[in-house]
């Protein structure tokens, strides 16, 4: 951070989430205690669609950026460091800057509205809920002190970026460096007392419960799950 850029197309830019989304992140952040793990899914399936989106391109697009590389999912985890770190990396289609504020800061497909109705109707504060109602990469914060989504689209020129978040109401996009592969990285910095995610074993076990219904392969710490 104290490595300051002058060049203002590296400044980070800085956006709010709509309101509803807001809420949805406090209720997140502050009130889903149980099930926590059930982030790994939803981040893995996200990556999976992605993936499942390039290899469609691939049918339809010419001269697709890094197109030999094999289409996989990558999770990687530090519990050494100090900031306990897991991430998870796809290949697939990419975000440009615009399709991360759509698709990362605004009710695109109001599922966080309906979410929150679910929410306020049962007073079941589920965890589960969130794959359901389409919102499943803010249960990313639930574990997090922050999140910073790395992205580059398969569209040709466009430059990579990444967003950046804390959940409290905004986030962030910056460029990222020139040579960021195309797909997506979902970087997490765990909370304290959700260090246990940075383990190895915690998110095999993990893992192993539906990985087998993923349709592209899944590494964790470049080992084959
Ligand atoms: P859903 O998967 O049901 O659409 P999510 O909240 O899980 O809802 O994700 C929101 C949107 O963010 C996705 O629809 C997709 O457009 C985008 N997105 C999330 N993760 C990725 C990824 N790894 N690669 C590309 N786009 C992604
Ligand atoms: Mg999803």
């Amino acid at each position: 951070m104290s490595d300051k850029k002058t060049d203002a197309q590296t400044a980070p830019q800085k956006f709010e989430f709509q309101a509803e989304i807001k809420q949805l992140l406090d209720i997140v952040i502050h009130s889903l205690y149980t099930e926590k793990e059930i982030f790994v899914r939803e981040l893995v399936s996200n990556a999976s669609d992605a993936l499942e989106k390039f290899r469609h391109l691939q049918l339809t697009e010419k001269n697709l950026p890094d197109d030999q590389r094999p289409l996989e999912v990558n999770i990687t985890t530090d519990d050494k460091a100090d900031e306990k770190t897991i991430t998870i990396a796809d290949d697939g289609l990419g975000m440009t800057s615009a399709e991360l504020v759509e698709n990362l800061g605004t009710i695109a497909h109001s599922g966080s509205k309906a979410f929150l109705k679910a929410l306020g109707e049962n007073g079941q504060k589920n965890a589960n809920l969130i794959g359901q109602f389409g919102v499943g990469f803010y249960s990313a914060f639930m574990v997090a002190k922050h999140v910073r989504v790395t992205s580059r689209s398969w569209r040709a020129d466009e430059p990579a970026h990444t967003w950046s978040s804390d959940g409290s109401g905004s986030y962030t996009i910056e460029t990222a460096p020139a040579d960021t592969p195309r797909g997506t990285s979902i970087a997490i910095t765990l909370k304290d007392d959700c260090a246990d995610f940075a383990g190895e074993s915690r998110i095999k076990q993990i893992l192993e419960h539906y990985s087998a219904f993923v349709s592209f392969p899944v590494n964790l710490n470049t080992k084959r799950i």
